[in-house]
């Protein structure tokens, strides 16, 4: 039975209530007077229900979807104005015990070359991603026990941490890893992870259970339950995500929302950030042998719509999509984005010989961080390397009260502005570093507050001196 409070999985991702859900949207796809409806309440930014955005979603009447793309675009100004979220992934280990069907890590395949990064090939992973100007990471990591350990991830991020490098440092450390116990997240908790981050991959249990035949990932109700072990075990920043392709898109979108919706109402936020990523070719995986795919129009509605659902929630892209989607789907409402990722295990240092392949997925976007910096400044956007509302303790509920209130923009936009001035001077190159001090210059007039813009100012002049506070 469907219950928003239940911790069960099946009880808060239940079947019936998707598919009566789905049928619902079928009904009324074509309802104007209930979409001019949704839409209206859409624009007090409150969010719609699993049920509401659906409807947007399967609505195909073209004027109605250019208003809800304009509704996007509009909502995402309001709330996280025209700073974009940089960040890079770090892969640990590919060692994996499950048996995932799409995944190249998968434990059949033999000829993916296997790789667990020591502690010392960490630090030399950091200073590179460090050297091309990143502060945010997302760990990623296959499931294995016996080698990808607790202790493993542990020591890692605090190896992490404590690398200091010129004037290179992380300042957030995220990390996707396996579904895990309340103590092993407490513990990660305790290491300082930003936010724990770990995608359904499909929220249709049938398909679940037949895409990951073996290993413990097997277990549908220990995966879906794991944002509810993850917020007891303390951490109240999660990061959700269905991997487009495997199964039917209106069924993962509504059931990305039920677990929204869950979390809210369970432990008082939803979560952090939702990620869009799509099924990609790997060693092993046919991407096309998938039914589900979703061309760039659907793919541009989805993040659209989940914008005005969870106007709050962060969304975030990886290099998985081209430039020009990326480009798209910006406006629409994404508001982290990935920069010169690799994707191989060790990938930052040294490239890969042919025959020793390590990586998860191909990247399709693979410029540097320099050009995805300089790309996003070209649009009018801020790169933004700030971490300060996490190392000032403002996660979970308290950030969510903060972007709820629209009051993220008066300490966002400044400290966007100052680190995107330390990263100028620091990592870019003079063309990017040219456009890069034009837009500060432009934007800092935007900080409307006249005594902050004076220190805003104060601190620029500080750091173009390279007199750093
Ligand atoms: N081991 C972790 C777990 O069990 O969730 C996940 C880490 S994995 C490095 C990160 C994500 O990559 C997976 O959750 C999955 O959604 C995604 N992924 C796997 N195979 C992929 C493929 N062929 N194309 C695109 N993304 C893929």
């Amino acid at each position: 039975m469907y219950d928003v409070n239940s911790k069960h999985a099946d009880d808060f991702i239940n079947h019936e209530e998707i598919e009566e859900t789905l049928a619902y949207a079928d009904e009324n796809k074509d309802n104007v007077e209930l979409i001019d409806a949704l839409i209206e309440k859409a624009k007090k930014r409150k969010g719609l229900t699993h049920r509401e955005a659906s409807v947007l979603l399967a609505c195909q009447i073209p004027e109605k979807n250019e208003e809800i793309f304009k509704l996007a675009e509009q909502i995402k100004k309001d709330f996280y104005g025209n700073r974009i979220v940089m960040f890079a992934p770090l892969y640990l280990s590919n060692y994996c015990i499950n048996g995932c069907t799409y995944c190249p890590y998968h434990s059949k395949n033999k000829h993916i070359a296997r790789k667990q990064l020591s502690q010392d090939e960490i630090r030399r992973e950091v200073i590179a991603l460090q050297d091309m100007g990143h502060k945010r990471l997302a760990l990623e990591a296959g499931e294995d026990p016996v080698r990808n350990t607790m202790d493993y991830y542990l020591e890692s991020i605090k190896t992490i941490y404590s690398i200091k490098h010129k004037n290179g440092a992380i300042r957030r450390v995220n990390i996707n890893i396996a579904a895990t116990t309340v103590d092993n997240y407490r513990l990660l908790k305790e290491a300082g992870i930003g936010t724990y981050i770990l995608f359904q991959e499909t929220y249709h249990k049938e398909s679940y259970l037949q895409l990951h035949p073996t290993g413990p990932k097997h277990d549908y109700d220990y995966h879906t339950e794991a944002m509810d072990r993850a917020m007891e075990g303390g951490i109240d920043d999660v990061g959700v995500g269905v991997l487009f392709g495997l199964d039917k898109y209106r069924y993962e979108f509504a059931g990305l929302l039920m677990h929204a919706e869950h979390l809210e109402a369970a432990f008082g936020v939803g979560p952090h950030t939702i990620s869009v990523p799509r099924l990609r070719h790997a060693d092993d995986i046919d991407a096309d042998a998938f039914d589900n795919g979703i061309d760039d129009d659907t793919f541009a509605k989805i993040v659209a719509c989940i914008r005005i659902a969870v106007p709050y929630t962060g969304m975030i892209i990886s290099t998985r999509e081209s430039q020009k989607c990326r480009e798209r789907v910006l406006h629409l409402g994404i508001s982290q984005v990935s920069g010169g990722s690799r994707t191989s295990v060790g990938g930052y240092c040294e490239p890969e010989p042919d025959d020793e392949k390590s990586e998860q997925f191909d990247v399709s976007d693979k410029r540097t961080l320099d050009e995805v910096v300089r790309w996003l400044m070209e649009m009018d956007y801020i790169p933004s390397f700030c971490t300060a509302c996490y190392r000032e303790g403002r996660t979970g509920d308290r950030f969510m009260s903060l972007c709820k209130s629209g009051q993220i923009q008066n300490c966002c936009h400044p400290n966007a502005l100052m680190t995107l001035k330390e990263y100028l001077m620091d990592y870019a190159s003079p063309e990017t570093k040219a456009i890069g001090d034009k837009l500060i210059e432009k934007e800092v007039l935007n900080v409307p507050n006249e005594k902050a813009r004076a220190v805003v100012e104060e601190n620029l002049r500080l750091i173009a001196q390279d007199n750093r506070r």
